[in-house]
């Protein structure tokens, strides 16, 4: 239930009447809560690594503490991995607030989807576990363009295919499909064969730092904002973004985007 907060505003008017102005401030009070947890939830994150770096850096300067050569290379490595999640982490904040700033102007190049398929791949083989996985990708002969901006297409692609690696079983495949969706829209999807989410889960999962298993996901190299930066990004598209899933068995995601003016025309 949304906590009513009322405003009220009492003028005197010159004949000694009063008027009484009642303003429902409970949105905006909702917005400003979801604010301050964002920012606690945002700088919550950065303290741990950074502590952790720091707890480092005092180790590696006490003479006492140091170790031999073996140990500071130990102590480096897991300054680097603190410090790129750090790294991870400001650039999805970075990105959240940049497509935000953009909500309002509307994409308008014709972005070829089947064209970011190469910078699937290049996720695909960056990843840590993306190597013993197949990508089956399925791209429907006319698919149009849609009304896009290229890099945050890229970006959501990148997202959704990284969390199928991310969650999907080791040695299963992700299928990716571009198809048209009638005369107007082009729908993407992306099935992985992994743990799934049950159902409680599924409504929350584009909230900032949403995680079923914050353990797991941080030790993926999540940050939790991978889902909520694709849902800016669906909504600055004015496009549909849907996920199923079953636990057990595996997760689609569905995006429906909006071809660009005169596509189909052409054709
Ligand atoms: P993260 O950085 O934690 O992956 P996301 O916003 O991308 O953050 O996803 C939020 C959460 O949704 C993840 O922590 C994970 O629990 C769940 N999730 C996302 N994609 C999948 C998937 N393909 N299979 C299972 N769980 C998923």
């Amino acid at each position: 239930a949304r906590e009513q907060r009322w405003l009220m505003h009492v003028a005197e008017m010159s004949d000694g009447r009063r008027l009484v102005h009642l303003v429902d401030r409970s949105l905006a009070h909702a917005a400003e809560r979801m604010r301050v947890d964002f920012v606690a939830n945002a700088s919550h994150e950065l303290r741990t690594p950074l502590a952790a770096i720091l707890g480092f850096i005092e180790t590696l300067g006490d003479p006492e503490a140091g170790g031999d050569e073996g140990t500071r290379n130990r102590f480096l490595d897991v300054m680097m991995k603190e410090a790129r999640r750090m790294q991870t982490l400001v650039d999805d904040l970075i990105s959240l607030s940049r497509i935000e700033a953009e909500k309002h102007r509307a994409p308008d190049d014709a972005v070829d989807l089947a064209s970011l398929i190469g910078d699937v791949n290049r996720v695909v083989k960056d990843s840590p576990d993306g190597e013993d996985r197949d990508l089956l990708i399925v791209i429907d002969e006319g698919v149009p363009p849609v009304a896009g901006d290229r890099a945050q297409l890229s970006q959501l692609l990148h997202n959704i295919v990284g969390n199928a690696i991310k969650y999907g079983r080791s040695g299963t495949p992700i299928r990716i499909a571009m198809t048209r969706n009638g005369d107007s829209m082009v729908r993407l999807s992306v099935e992985d064969e992994g743990e799934g989410i049950s159902a409680e889960h599924l409504p929350r999962l584009t909230e900032r730092f949403y995680r079923v298993d914050s353990g797991r996901s941080r030790a993926m190299g999540g940050t939790g904002l991978g889902l909520s930066i694709v849902k800016h990004i669906v909504e600055r598209h004015r496009g549909r973004l849907d996920i199923a899933s079953i636990q057990g068995k595996g997760t689609t995601v569905t995006v429906n985007l909006p071809t660009a003016p005169g596509a189909l025309s052409s054709n």
